[in-house]
């Protein structure tokens, strides 16, 4: 049985009250481990050992803390992803294949950042006076609270805890309840890294307990958050106490748009994967597809069937493409979207059922949906499912086919797919969303800024742009005395 304890000043521990919490199978329903349930007084020690630490670690040469980093990642990605690999699949459901992937991003992650940092600098400006000098430099912000959420719980952790730890910050990092399993083993291996005691503390807890005393605590100088619009809302008006530091990567809702000319053997195979993998449960996932009048009906029907044969399963069996969803809750949330937009006049056209058989009626599966015929207002088009669940709208003229992807509170990604670059690139320069990709279903990139507009949240992860966040900014204005020789 898997069990992850709280890691606090560098030793694991219980929960304070000794209470914990069960990690069911998202295929099985069956428990596949446990995880100490901390309160807000495990938090505030968390907080307080990450303050402890801080003045060592933000003093140590900054080429001693990436070579810790690499460390962490060579031990992760050499010696430890099989045994992550599966207990992300166990604990969150998803393909063994994908969890290997995630883990090796999340490697290349630390890696990144851990040179990214070495490379940044400070800088003299210009000054109005002869005798004046004036100096920028970055200095680490102190104390960031990482809060990750359980869909891809060991990406997200690397792109928060990764630049965090590399600008010289330490950090107390808060997984889902649901997902706390992997996490505690990626965070054993940066203690077995050398990370000194303190500067990477793990608490696992409700978010409403924990997460608040986290983000409401003066300690804590930076949170970074990947979770719903919802939670970004509230912490945000939490944080407005102490003008805390924010970056919020939050929901989104996305759309792709098939152009005309659009290649119907490379967009439908890539719109598949881009809807359902991970069941759909990715903040990029593709939700509504907006389709050129002419290619409607061909695609529509290319893409009904490439759902078909998608092979759903639990995810430590071989071969197997997709999971189940993470709980009921969840699976319900695609239930009630499908049901509610077939009720207001869409049509189903593949999919829209719990799969038949044995091994699919424990878990939380639900096929692959596909839903034509949509209108603006149902609720598919509207909030984020985070399911398995498409939907096709088709339409007649570009500027009408933005216009309907811009008509969402989300600004996350969005896609375009056609043969015309030009054309793409117009409709690329129009979308609201902070990463787009044209005839491309991913818009991630290790050096790129990842991030929303609009709902989705502000602030950047990956990239230059995701480390820029872990200073604070000073400037030293210096007067010479100019007489002297
Ligand atoms: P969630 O908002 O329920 O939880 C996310 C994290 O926030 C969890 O660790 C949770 O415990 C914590 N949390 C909850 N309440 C809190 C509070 N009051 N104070 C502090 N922390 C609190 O989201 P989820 O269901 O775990 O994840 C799915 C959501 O995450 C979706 O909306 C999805 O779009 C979003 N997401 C966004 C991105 C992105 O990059 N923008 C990436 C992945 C997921």
């Amino acid at each position: 049985m898997l069990h992850a304890d709280l890691f606090i000043g560098g030793a694991w521990r219980p929960a304070s009250s000794g209470e914990t919490v069960s990690i069911p199978d998202p295929a099985t329903g069956e428990l596949v481990g446990t995880a100490a349930l901390g309160g807000v007084e495990d938090a505030r020690a968390a907080l307080a050992a990450a303050q402890d630490a801080f003045p060592d670690w933000s003093a140590t040469p900054v080429g001693e803390r990436a070579a810790i980093l690499h460390e962490a990642a060579r031990l992760i990605r050499d010696e430890r992803t099989d045994e992550i690999a599966r207990t992300l699949t166990l604990e969150q459901g998803k393909p063994l294949a994908d969890s290997r992937k995630e883990i090796a991003f999340a490697c290349d992650v630390i890696d990144y950042y851990a040179d990214e940092a070495q490379r940044v600098g400070g800088d003299w400006r210009p000054t109005r006076q002869a005798n004046i000098r004036s100096l920028v430099i970055r200095q680490p912000v102190g104390v960031v609270v990482a809060i990750v959420p359980w869909n891809y719980p060991i990406d997200l952790l690397s792109w928060k805890v990764g630049p965090a730890l590399a600008a010289g910050c330490t950090v107390v990092a808060k997984p889902a309840t649901d997902t706390p399993l992997a996490t505690a083993q990626v965070v054993q291996a940066y203690a077995d890294a050398g990370l000194p005691p303190g500067v990477l503390n793990l608490v696992i807890g409700r978010g409403s307990v924990i997460g608040d005393e986290l983000v409401g605590n003066p300690i804590s100088r930076l949170v970074t958050i990947t979770g719903s619009t919802e939670t970004g809302r509230h912490v945000m008006r939490l944080a407005a106490d102490h003008i805390k530091r924010l970056s919020l990567e939050l929901g989104g809702q996305t759309p792709l748009i098939v152009l005309d000319d659009a290649d119907l053997d490379a967009v439908v195979p890539a719109a598949v994967r881009r809807s359902y993998s991970n069941m759909g449960q990715i903040c990029i996932a593709v939700n509504r597809i907006f389709v050129a009048d002419a290619l409607a009906d061909a695609f529509t029907d290319a893409f009904a069937e490439g759902t078909s044969g998608l092979r759903l399963g639990h995810g430590l069996e071989p071969d197997v493409e997709y999971g189940p969803l993470l709980n009921e809750a969840t699976r319900q949330r695609s239930v009630d979207h499908v049901t509610q937009a077939v009720g207001a006049g869409a049509r189903l056209v593949a999919g829209g059922q719990i799969p038949d058989g044995d091994r699919y009626a424990r878990g939380w599966f639900y096929e692959p949906t596909v839903l034509a015929d949509v209108s603006p207002e149902m609720r598919v088009m509207r909030e984020e499912t985070f399911g398995p669940v498409a939907a096709i709208r088709r339409y007649r003229s570009l500027d009408e086919a933005i216009a309907m992807a811009n008509d969402s509170p989300y600004g996350l990604a969005a896609y375009v797919f056609g043969r015309d670059l030009e054309r793409c690139l117009y409709v690329a320069e129009r979308l609201e969303a902070g990463g787009v990709g044209v005839n491309v279903n991913d818009v991630t990139e290790l050096a790129a800024p990842f991030g929303g507009w609009k709902e989705s949240g502000f602030g950047r992860e990956l990239g230059p742009e995701g480390l820029e966040h872990c200073y604070e900014l000073k400037h030293i204005r210096i007067r010479l005395d100019l007489s002297l020789p």
